[in-house]
């Protein structure tokens, strides 16, 4: 069975049934970052940013294997994504789960080596913590703060909590303060109450944020919702938090919040994105402890899927 492929294309499920095999995402073969392709898929299995229910930091093992099931071609846009990219596995970036200061480090120094090498990357937290090391280093290597399209049942632009700054309910407050992100060039996608209170919307209202609570997904059309959607030209980012599925799609979560999306509707707005250049994405907040049926698992496979194919589309 080949680890290593020159063709960068998934293990075949007809050479090879599909619950066997080693566990790589997309059974695509592993590679070294200096390696010729296109995208890297890797995790980040760190959550010692939670404020809630643990157990991110198995979301890479969970993936890998429910990707398993994983397919390549897009019917929608009659796209065969591992035609247009060549993917492969680089595995995990190394953290210290008990410290946050060091894993930031070992997060921006592992994103600034792919991009060394001009290459896309979709990762696997992790807590939402994780995006803002990633983040540092996308704003290092193009120069100017990135458009940024962020899924998400809660804002993330919350106050410190227990002296602590960087915990998963701040980064986006941090990618703002901190140049990565363009405010103007934002949105968040999914956002419901309740908040812990009003002036919670202070931040986003200041920075006129683009906020799509899932009100105003649902006072309209799927088809009538995604006309408003914004294009992005520019280097673009999209930091998908799995909790902006409502917990019946999406029950292995560490904050879950009722009232959300389905996976459809997500499917439906990731199709719609028009983005020149969409250079990384992250899938967060997946906490396989609390995914008793794999559901959870499967949506973030399904997101990295639609992920790999606007990356495909972009390129
Ligand atoms: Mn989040
Ligand atoms: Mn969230």
């Amino acid at each position: 069975m080949p680890l290593m492929n020159e063709e960068y294309k998934p293990l075949s499920g007809r050479e090879f049934p599909r619950f066997s095999g080693i566990k790589t995402f997309f059974r695509l073969p592993i590679a070294d970052v200096t390696d010729k392709f296109d995208v890297a898929l890797f995790g980040i299995p760190y959550d010692g940013g939670v404020s809630y229910r643990p157990g991110a930091r198995f979301a890479p093992s969970l993936v890998r294997e429910v990707s398993s099931l994983g397919r390549g071609f897009h019917m929608t846009r009659a796209l065969s994504v591992f035609d247009k990219l060549k993917a492969a596995d680089v595995g995990d970036c190394s953290v210290v789960p008990i410290d946050q200061t060091q894993t930031y480090e070992k997060i921006e120094k592992f994103v600034t080596k792919i991009l060394s090498t001009d290459k896309k990357f979709i990762s696997v937290g992790g807590d939402h913590s994780t995006t803002l090391p990633v983040l540092r280093a996308l704003k290092k290597k193009y120069g100017v703060p990135l458009n940024f399209i962020h899924f998400d049942a809660h804002l993330d632009t919350y106050p410190a909590a227990w002296g602590c700054e960087y915990h998963h309910g701040a980064f986006a407050r941090h990618a703002v303060e901190e140049g990565l992100v363009n405010p103007a060039q934002m949105l968040q996608i999914g956002i419901r109450g309740p908040l812990a209170a009003g002036s919670d919307l202070d931040f986003v209202n200041k920075h006129k944020i683009t906020v799509k609570t899932v009100d105003d997904i649902r006072n309209t059309t799927i088809s009538d919702f995604v006309k408003t959607l914004p294009s992005f030209k520019g280097p673009t980012y999209i930091s998908y938090d799995i909790d902006c599925l409502d917990p019946a799609f999406a029950p292995g979560t560490g904050t879950p919040v009722p009232g959300g999306l389905t996976t459809y509707e997500v499917q439906r707005i990731m199709r719609a994105f028009k983005i020149e250049n969409l250079v990384g994405a992250d899938i967060v907040e997946l906490s396989p402890p609390y995914d008793s049926s794999q559901i959870t698992g499967l949506a973030a496979v399904d997101a990295m899927f639609e992920l790999l194919c606007l990356m495909g589309e972009s390129k």
